[in-house]
């Protein structure tokens, strides 16, 4: 096939540097049980500033990043599977409490999305115990394979999500990552309809889990330095917004950090209630600072949140489409992605980043 425009990094840099470069590659081709993806969004994540900027690692160079990503399916990978791609071959379909939203399987002209998780290997006991966002053998999208920062994308056909007709493509690209993760740190953190849940940072992620906690009838407590942040946090129905430094009028049930700031941990800590869980959604942090051992006694908890399954995927979308959620965006055109990420660790990104890849 011919090429492609992508985003591709060769060395991480800081983002200022303008590491990433706008190039004709290959287009990716489909191996069975693949598809190939025609891109026209792709939501830019935190953790591609991490990767951008060399925190998180990836398994090679060069890499076009992206993990948030939407687009129609151009073709799907035929041909016999040869014994390389057999091994380990896709853990046998969506799992059985999982059902596509339509009802059908991928297939040309479908739009799709693809999320982090881009291929857990099914095997291990965490896959087989409906972890497979703990999976021993994993690939990330963007990370270890090629991402959405590109005209096309290979995927597995077993792990791209359907995405509910509502929303835009502009619109579904950051439901991806930072809305499932998003409804997987609000499971984590074990909320409960009623209770009281205090969000600290107001990113892509926290406004997506907003909109999941109200629905469920819960009190959204929002911590964050920015103004512009805190009023869109009321706006979204917030019940009360404030700094990481400001007390709440009431102690927190659940409470969920989305900075990758470890100063965060014991502000979120003092505010929670005696047994209350806090949930911390980074894949990198800045390393966790002494506090006293009252902050965390009378059994309140910490957990991290790894990743994400395809169930959360499944359930999020559902969950997303019948509230429905309200997505806000930031679109820049693709070889604008250095500039989205610049201002995404400016904080100056109101919602999500968006890139948009027009077809030709
Ligand atoms: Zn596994
Ligand atoms: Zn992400």
């Amino acid at each position: 096939m011919s090429n492609m425009k992508a985003m591709v990094l060769h060395k991480p840099a800081p983002v200022e540097s303008l590491p990433l470069k706008l190039e004709d590659v290959p287009c990716p081709e489909p191996k069975p049980s693949e598809v190939l993806i025609r891109v026209s969004a792709c939501g830019v994540c935190h953790t591609d500033l991490h990767i951008v900027e060399g925190e998180v690692r990836p398994r090679s160079l060069p890499l076009i990043p992206g993990h948030q990503v939407v687009g129609v399916i151009e073709s799907v990978g035929t041909g016999k599977a040869s014994e390389e791609a057999r091994i380990g071959d896709y853990s046998g379909g969506i799992p059985k409490t999982l059902k596509r939203t339509d009802g059908e399987n991928p297939h040309p002209g479908m739009r799709v999305g693809m999320p982090w998780l881009y291929k857990a290997c099914g095997e291990c006991s965490y896959c087989k115990s409906g972890l497979e966002n703990l999976c021993d053998d994993p690939r990330f999208t963007g990370l270890d394979v090629n991402g959405g920062y590109a005209e096309y994308i290979v995927a597995p056909a077993d792990f791209v999500v359907p995405i509910p007709d509502i929303f835009s493509d502009e619109e579904a690209a950051p439901l991806l990552c930072a809305g499932i993760i998003g409804y997987r740190s609000l499971r984590v953190s074990g909320l409960l309809p009623g209770e009281r849940i205090g969000l600290f940072g107001f990113g892509a992620s926290a406004h997506l889990a907003l909109q999941v906690a109200r629905y469920w009838g819960c009190e959204v407590y929002v911590f964050t330095r920015s103004r512009e942040h805190q009023d869109l946090a009321r706006s979204l129905g917030a019940a009360w917004a404030g700094t990481a430094d400001d007390v709440p009028p009431r102690p927190l049930d659940r409470a969920i950090t989305f900075a990758p700031a470890g100063g965060l941990i014991p502000r979120a800590l003092k505010n929670l209630r005696k047994g209350g869980t806090l949930a911390i959604n980074a894949i990198h942090m800045d390393g966790l600072p002494e506090m006293p051992y009252d902050l965390l006694y009378w059994e309140r908890s910490i957990k991290s949140v790894a990743n994400s399954t395809r169930e959360d995927a499944f359930n999020f979308m559902e969950v997303a489409a019948a509230i429905p959620i309200r997505v806000k965006t930031e679109a820049f055109p693709l070889e604008k992605a250095n500039e989205a990420l610049l201002q995404l660790k400016e904080r100056k990104i109101q919602g999500s980043a968006v890139l948009f890849i027009p077809s030709r």
